[in-house]
């Protein structure tokens, strides 16, 4: 079955064998994790736990580099605000960063995101200014810009800034090629959000791994890529109009409502072998799945890349091994509609737990 501890040893460990200067020195460098009890037996399916990182998204890369390619371009000045438009994972990575190295920031988010992204950006010390759900992700992109123009603020860019690829290309490939040295790599899996993961690992895994085939996924309902309708750009390459194929779906972090930038350079290149689109609901049912069959504790867009690995593995061939993605952790959702359903009173069973023995009943 799986290469656990025997029984009868005591698990040990070691420490990190180093001492960490700063919080930002440890992002990065995730695990990937056999998955044991929901893969189909034929195949090898592991995730990439991107819940690791210290800010617990795959985001904390993408945050790190935009203000230490900024730092070395002279961009980032000693002291200067950080401005960016994100739906939390971002905001929550950049806080983390501006935090350690002491830059104040301001994030705008549209108000339909998780209350608990907002509150965490703001625990982290950031200021979070809302925009109507109406205006949708265009909406708070627009007055990130208009407020950087208005204060002379630095604007991260994630939609459009080399430093996100980059990141990718050079941390999180990196780790999948160390991580799958010298075994068998058939598919990697992922959604977009910017983009930068996919356009950034599959730059590494086209010329290292050229076998591996590289899935990415979108929102059933929110189909850009699939749908084959070009984004209108201005000059700065950051979109002119919200995207027509866009609808409003339930995978935070995933599909904005334009094609971005970062993301046109997958689309151009043909980084992707195949394109799955994915229902919402799906990416919910099996989040919940993997908290409650593997223990593995990660957000919508992570059930959603793993609903689509498992369809990937059920139709692979025998021995086939699969990498996805899980970009985040399941606890920044408590508040939305993955745990709907998930009762906060006793049910009647733990009623009826309770009841069964005479001591600390509940009134
Ligand atoms: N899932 C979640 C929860 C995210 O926050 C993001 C980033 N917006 C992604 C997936 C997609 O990552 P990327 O921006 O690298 O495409």
């Amino acid at each position: 079955m799986t290469t656990q501890t025997q029984a009868t040893d005591i698990r040990t460990t070691s420490g990190q064998g180093r001492l960490y200067d700063s919080v930002l020195d440890t992002v990065g460098n995730t695990p990937c994790i056999r998955i044991n009890n929901l893969a189909p037996d034929h195949v090898q399916l592991y995730v990439k736990a991107e819940f690791f990182n210290p800010a617990a998204s795959v985001k904390d890369r993408l945050a790190l580099n935009i203000i230490e390619s900024a730092e070395r371009s002279g961009a980032l000045k000693p002291g200067q605000t950080v401005i960016e438009a994100t739906s939390g994972n971002t905001g929550i990575g950049l806080a983390m960063v501006c935090a350690a190295k002491g830059y104040p920031l301001v994030v705008t988010m549209a108000e339909s995101f998780s209350i608990e992204r907002r509150r965490l950006m703001r625990f982290l010390g950031a200021k979070v200014v809302l925009t109507p759900k109406a205006a949708k992700g265009f909406g708070m992109y627009q007055k990130a810009v208009e407020l950087a123009e208005a204060n002379g603020w630095f604007l991260a860019r994630q939609f459009e800034t080399d430093a996100n690829a980059d990141i990718h290309e050079s941390t999180t490939a990196r780790e999948i090629l160390g991580d799958f040295e010298g075994r068998r790599l058939d598919y990697w899996v992922t959604g977009y959000g910017t983009g930068g993961t996919v356009s950034g690992v599959a730059r590494v895994l086209r010329k290292e791994r050229p076998q591996t085939k590289i899935i990415l996924s979108e929102p059933a309902n929110a189909a850009l890529v699939t749908s084959g309708i070009a984004q209108e750009r201005g000059p700065d390459n950051s979109p002119a109009v919200s995207h027509a194929a866009f609808e409003p779906h339930p995978i935070q972090g995933w599909t904005p409502d334009f094609i971005p930038h970062v993301l046109q350079e997958a689309i151009d290149n043909s980084y992707f072998d195949q394109l799955i689109p994915v229902p919402g609901p799906q990416g919910i049912e099996w989040s919940q799945q993997l908290a409650r069959r593997e223990g593995i504790l990660t957000g919508v867009s992570g059930g959603a890349s793993f609903a689509v690995a498992m369809q990937i593995a059920k139709a692979a061939e025998p021995g086939s091994v699969i990498l996805c993605m899980l970009p985040d952790t399941g606890e920044r959702y408590l508040s939305s509609p993955l745990f709907e359903g998930i009762p906060e009173v006793m049910t009647d069973e733990e009623l009826e737990l309770s009841k069964s023995t005479p001591g600390n009943q509940m009134g």
